[in-house]
């Protein structure tokens, strides 16, 4: 593969500079310095502002406000009060409100696109998956909202009945990171809701325009006041959090993000020991066998490994190849990357965006410098692209990847992707175990005794099998191990939401 070795070959465009802001067809949809609650937009109540900034170009986009410990304790106490009501609401009254939303969601997908894009990076095209995929959580969840009921139990007690009634669990504190700023909210909004329970949102501080247009949506939509409400804060996000996970009127708390957060948000919940969901980091697993269609585990491992420029929890991170296909595969992977179209999200054929701040690409270069100190080979890019006026970094491939590098054992959020030679099937399932994470791993094969196995053995809490793709809100979603737990989409998301209440009958 020695004619791939120049990255200069790399056609790399140079929009990015030169776009002015999008706008919306609706411009309401875009809500600066206000948030959403109980019903209403109010600034904070010291009235200091962040500012948010488009990762393509670093200009400013908008200011949102800084919400303090108190104005979320306020906002937590109107979701304790609206959901005095909004719990006795009959499933199929939530499930309209939900799928209404859902409604509008599709409606003004363009715009909730174009939101994406200018303030998470993302090319357009992406950002309209998400908003569909962000919306499906809705619908999916409005089906399920008339659909919850208990169990009858034989009792071991003679005359006694046994019973179980599924309740909300009350006011639900949601904390979302920037990488879905659409979706990662609607998979939890959407069951919440679908219970009954209300919540507080806080919005992530690098892409909060999106999810203040669905809290417009939701006004729209006539969710009853309180029910939803969507708060800001950046340099506040630490007394924030603490107020969410401190409050003992919230009684549920559901993170996506970093596990080192995870961790904190968990030691904080401890005082007032609150259901909690953590969706976590992970360090994917992409092992390709040598009795896979090599083709099709390309394809797989282009769209788990450069989704989102790498951005993705569920990313490839560490790339598998069996050594008979080692050659092959690695010369027909890079010359996919080859032929990606990297700059502003809004440009022409770009296929893929910015990473979301300078740090990113402070890490994504460390980790390639550190595969390259080590003996790892850049086939493919392997720079930062300062040129392009934002955090742009190129698409790289590195070969010859060994377990002493950095990028064997941390998440790169980035888009870089190492290939790794193995040998045996019990040699790379021993590897791709030996993680102290367990989110998503995937693996290409066409012998279904194998199939089977490594399925079962891989420490994940989801697997893909010859395909590189995997969420769906029809499918459970979830980690394993540091990735943390519970579960998201499908029918096991509405029991994290949910209290089994147990009620005995006696002398029947
Ligand atoms: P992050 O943990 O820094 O931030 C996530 C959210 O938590 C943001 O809204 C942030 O403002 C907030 N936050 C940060 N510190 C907080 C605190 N002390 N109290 C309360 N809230 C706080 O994560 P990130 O870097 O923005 O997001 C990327 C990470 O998220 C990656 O590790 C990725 O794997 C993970 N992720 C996981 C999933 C999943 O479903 N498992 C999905 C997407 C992203």
């Amino acid at each position: 593969s020695s004619h791939l070795t120049k990255p200069s070959l790399i056609s790399f465009s140079r929009l990015s500079s030169t776009m002015s802001a999008p706008k919306l067809k609706d411009p309401s949809l875009f809500k600066q310095n206000v948030c959403y609650v109980n019903g209403e937009w109010v600034p904070s109540s010291s009235g200091k502002t962040f500012s948010v900034h488009d990762p393509a170009t670093s200009s400013l986009i908008g200011t949102c406000p800084e919400f303090s410990a108190k104005d979320a304790s306020t906002a937590i106490t109107h979701a304790a009060a609206a959901f005095e009501s909004f719990r006795h609401l009959t499933g199929r009254e939530r499930s309209k409100l939900l799928r209404k939303w859902y409604d509008l969601m599709v409606e003004n997908a363009e715009d909730l696109a174009t939101l994406i894009t200018w303030e998470n990076g993302k090319p357009l095209a992406d950002a309209k998956g998400e908003v569909t995929y962000a919306a499906n959580f809705f619908e999916w969840f409005s089906e399920e909202a008339p659909r919850i009921y208990g169990d009858t139990i034989p009792s071991s007690i003679p005359g006694n009945r046994v019973f179980t009634i599924k309740e909300p669990v009350g006011v639900c504190g949601l904390i979302t990171p920037w990488n879905f700023p659409a979706a990662m909210i609607t998979r939890k909004i959407g069951p919440a809701l679908a219970v009954g329970c209300s919540v507080v949102v806080k919005a992530p501080g690098e892409t909060p325009f999106t999810p203040l247009a669905l809290a417009e949506l939701a006004d729209r939509a006539g969710i009853p006041k309180g029910v939803v409400n969507i708060i800001t804060a950046h340099e506040n996000t630490a007394e924030v959090g603490e107020e969410l996970t401190t409050n003992p009127t919230v009684r549920k708390i559901s993170f996506t993000g970093s596990t080192n957060v995870g961790k904190l948000l968990m030691k904080q919940c401890s005082g007032t020991l609150k259901k909690l969901s953590l969706e976590l980091g992970g360090n994917a697993p992409f092992i390709v066998f040598d009795d896979a269609d090599v083709d099709l585990a390309v394809a797989g491992a282009i769209a788990s490994k450069f989704r989102s420029s790498g951005q993705t929890c569920v990313c490839a991170n560490r790339i598998f190849v069996q050594r008979g296909i080692y050659d092959e595969f690695s010369t027909k992977f890079a010359e996919k990357v080859k032929a990606f179209k990297v700059g502003n999200g809004f440009g022409e054929g770009i296929t893929h965006g910015p990473l979301i701040h300078d740090r990113a690409i402070s890490k994504v270069d460390e980790h390639v410098r550190d595969a390259e100190r080590k003996g790892a080979k850049v086939v493919l890019g392997g720079h930062k692209l300062p040129d392009l006026g934002g955090n742009f970094y190129q698409p790289t491939v590195l070969t010859g990847m060994t377990t002493d590098m950095a990028m064997a054992h941390e998440e790169t959020f980035g888009p870089v992707a190492g290939l790794f030679p193995f040998d045996t099937e019990e040699e790379v399932v021993r590897i791709a175990n030996e993680s102290p994470v367990g989110l998503a791993g995937y693996f290409f094969s066409r012998d279904l005794e194998r199939v089977n196995r490594v399925a079962e053995h891989l420490e994940v809490g989801m697997v893909g099998v010859n395909t590189g793709l995997i969420s769906d809100p029809a499918a459970p979603f979830g980690g394993v191990k540091e990735s943390g737990f519970g579960r998201e989409g499908s029918l096991y998301g509405v029991g994290e939401y949910q209290i089994t209440k147990m009620i005995t009958h006696g002398g029947m």
